[in-house]
């Protein structure tokens, strides 16, 4: 968990635009939570954590719900996520969904490499 918030402040840093703000309160909103959105009739939410999401490793991510699916993202889907862009996850573990992925915009801000 160190290394992965020393990651962090690599990033807001180089992300930086003078501003005086404090690393560790730079980012909004630390987690968010998404839902899938399809013809299921399953309703499963998962919660990404900002410090999850900034990882240099692939990560997995279970949901909740009537049943758990885990959802695993690659880094430059996270990269994407953390940019802001929609990522839409799609499986079909046992029955189809699909997660639409897109962080609140008060939500890990400044940890993509947007700006
Ligand atoms: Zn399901």
């Amino acid at each position: 968990m160190q290394r992965t918030w020393m990651a962090l402040l690599v990033l807001v840093s180089a992300c930086g635009d003078g501003s005086s703000v404090a690393a560790d309160a730079d980012i909004g909103v630390p987690e968010f939570r998404i839902e899938n959105v399809d013809d299921s009739g399953f309703v499963h939410g998962v919660t990404f954590r900002c410090l999850d999401l900034v990882a240099d490793t692939p990560q997995s991510f279970v949901s909740d719900g009537p049943h758990q699916h885990t959802l695993r993202l690659e880094v430059a889907q996270m990269q994407s996520i953390l940019a802001g862009e929609l990522v839409e996850l799609i499986f079909t573990d046992g029955h189809e969904h699909s997660f639409p992925i897109q962080k609140p915009e008060d939500a890990c801000v400044g940890l993509g490499d947007a700006g």
